[in-house]
């Protein structure tokens, strides 16, 4: 049975309460789900029990409802360590998103950098995965490098093999770019980081919804995804790091929780995860994004990555009857968006008059302006999916493309 037949696409967007909301007198078409995604009431519904009817601190009371409340917590870890397969629940450390994994490994990693050492990050990284590592090789006296992409929008592993050298510290790459769609070959990028003794880090914030990640089949360090783009809370996220990469690591923030013994000579660190988590942790979000993760396996990585093959297919296709209209990111392996330019349009304009039929597209940067300059632009449109696009919305999407492309052109 083919993705599109066996996806059982009405009963999951009935889940999803937001998408029966009308926008501008029209049915919300929401084509931003690479921004952030909505919230099945199966998440919806956990958040407020435990809001309700389970609420304590982790990890600090003598009584039984913190007990509980860690428990649950703890629970979420376990969860995360077998859906993302890491090799125990202490590899899994709860941040906000992506960009506090980043900045959390940046930061880590700070004390061992020595001026001339290099980081390479690919042209198409999210700006997340780039400027924090600039802020730590200021400092340092490192440098970050930029590993090329072809007119494609396809990442050069030639160039990266030719850039790598003893000064090599770190690899960072995002696994699905979120300007272009690219689905980079992240194994293949961990196997020639370490064949220079440097660790790879992978930013999974547009793989980690889409597709079943193995981070140990990945072969990289170091994994970071966001969880309000995987259907769960804001303020959530994950950082996988295999463990003795992770007891490697310099704490990144002080404070609560974090130690194991403080006085005014000195202070010693817990061990990972803990020692990352200083601070009372986002626990409610967290037992969110526990309900955010049943609910993705329960539908399955695989039937998801399938059914957004088909959306891919399908817009691409549709997309290229617009006259006019030129995507931007063409490479032969993509997943979970289309970013295009329409000759003789603004991408600025096309998002207002597509808002006024209800169909919510990104337009702009993206958070990735060094692809902007390679490709010779200053913004695409994007249309973006999740779990519960239709190729009905695609339809629709098609349909405001040709009628402003009327309006402008
Ligand atoms: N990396 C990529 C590829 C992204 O698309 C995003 C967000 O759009 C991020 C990193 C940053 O994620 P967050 O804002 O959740 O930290």
């Amino acid at each position: 049975m083919s993705a599109s037949t066996d996806y059982p696409i009405d009963a999951i967007r009935a889940d999803f309460p937001m998408l029966k909301r009308p926008m501008n007198g029209r049915p919300l078409v929401y084509l931003d789900s690479a921004a952030t995604t909505h919230k099945p009431q199966q998440v919806i519904d956990r958040l407020s029990r435990f809001y309700s009817e389970e609420y304590a601190t982790v990890r600090r009371g003598a009584y039984s409802l913190s007990h509980a409340s860690t428990a649950l917590f703890e629970g979420v870890r376990a969860q995360a360590a077998a859906f993302f397969n890491a090799g125990r629940p202490e590899e899994i450390v709860f941040v906000r998103g992506v960009t506090e994994a980043v900045n959390l490994v940046a930061t880590a990693i700070w004390s061992r950098l020595r001026p001339g050492d290099e980081v390479l990050v690919s042209t198409m990284e999210h700006h997340s995965n780039i400027v924090p590592w600039q802020l730590v090789a200021a400092r340092a006296g490192a440098i970050v490098r930029p590993i090329p992409i072809d007119d494609r929008g396809e990442l050069d592993l030639e160039a990266l093999e030719g850039m790598l050298s003893e000064k090599t510290r770190l690899v960072s790459v995002v696994h699905v770019s979120n300007g272009l769609g690219t689905v980079n070959p992240v194994a293949e990028v961990a196997r020639l980081a370490h064949s220079v003794g440097a660790l790879c880090m992978v930013d999974g914030a547009q793989s980690a919804p889409h597709m079943a990640i193995d981070v140990q089949a990945l072969g990289c360090d170091l994994f970071a995804c966001s969880g309000h783009k995987m259907l769960g809370p804001t303020g959530v996220g994950v950082l996988w790091g295999r463990y003795d990469v992770l007891a490697s690591l310099d704490p990144y923030q002080g404070g609560g929780e974090m130690i194991d013994v403080v006085t005014f000579d000195g202070t010693t660190f817990d061990d990972p995860p803990y020692r990352f988590e200083a601070g009372t942790p986002a626990f409610a979000q967290v037992v969110g994004f526990g309900a955010a993760l049943s609910y993705l396996s329960a539908l399955g990585m695989d039937r998801i990555a399938d059914w957004d093959a088909h959306l891919l297919d399908y817009a691409t296709a549709a997309l290229d009857t617009v006259p006019g209209l030129r995507r931007i990111g063409t490479a032969a392996h993509r997943s979970g968006l289309v970013s295009f330019v329409i000759d003789g349009t603004h991408p600025a304009d096309i998002g207002s008059i597509l808002d006024q039929e209800g169909i919510a597209i990104r337009v702009g940067q993206h958070c990735v302006q060094p692809v902007m300059a390679r490709f010779g632009l200053h913004s695409t449109a994007r249309a973006s999916f999740g779990v519960y696009t239709t190729t009905a919305e695609v339809d629709a999407l098609v349909r405001g493309l040709h009628t402003a492309r009327d309006i402008l052109v």
